[in-house]
């Protein structure tokens, strides 16, 4: 590790639904220590990268929504593209998750050591992940490979 490096408890891959749900989670559970990183430059993950005409999704949209921030301005029962990217941006937002997102951060490798439990990434800048050990169940489960899939 060098100067460079950060030190977070936790650190979550992507900013799209998945990435957003968990920080949002997190940061109920009173969890403030967490990054997350998105190689992309901005946030929402698939709802930012596709912006063909026509683009949307096939889901009603109140079932394709968090169901901790169901919208009722939803303007269309299958929303497009920039309705589906601005409720994500707004829920980053609403949720106060917003300043723990780092754009155009990659990452490229991550490690975990079994002996320490801290896990390490690499992007670009490093990122030293320790203490998921300490974290409610819920949230300890997307943290720990051990527990992943339970
Ligand atoms: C056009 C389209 C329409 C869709 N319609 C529907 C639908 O109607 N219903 C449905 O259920 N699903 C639909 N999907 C699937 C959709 O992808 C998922 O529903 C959901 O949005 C996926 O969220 P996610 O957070 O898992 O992944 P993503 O939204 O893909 O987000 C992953 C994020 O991780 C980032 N990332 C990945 N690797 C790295 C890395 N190494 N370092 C840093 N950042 C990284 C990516 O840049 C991205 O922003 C559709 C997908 C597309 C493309």
């Amino acid at each position: 590790m060098d100067d460079t490096t950060t030190h977070h408890r936790i650190a979550i891959i992507g900013s799209g639904f998945g990435g957003l749900g968990m920080a949002i989670r997190l940061k109920e559970a009173g969890v403030e220590d967490f990054v997350v990183l998105e190689r992309d430059a901005d946030i929402g993950g698939t709802w930012w990268a596709n912006t063909y005409p026509g683009c949307q999704c096939d889901i009603p949209s109140h079932l394709y929504s968090f169901s901790f921030a169901p919208n009722p301005d939803w303007t269309r029962t299958y929303p497009e593209q920039p309705e589906l990217e601005r409720y994500l941006k707004g829920c980053a937002e609403h949720f106060g998750v917003r300043d723990h997102i780092h754009c155009g951060c990659e990452v490229r490798s991550a490690e975990w050591d079994e002996d320490s439990t801290v896990a390490s990434a690499e992007h670009t800048r490093s990122v030293h992940c320790t203490g998921a050990d300490r974290f409610p169940r819920r949230a300890k489960r997307a943290v720990n490979p051990r527990s992943s899939g339970a």
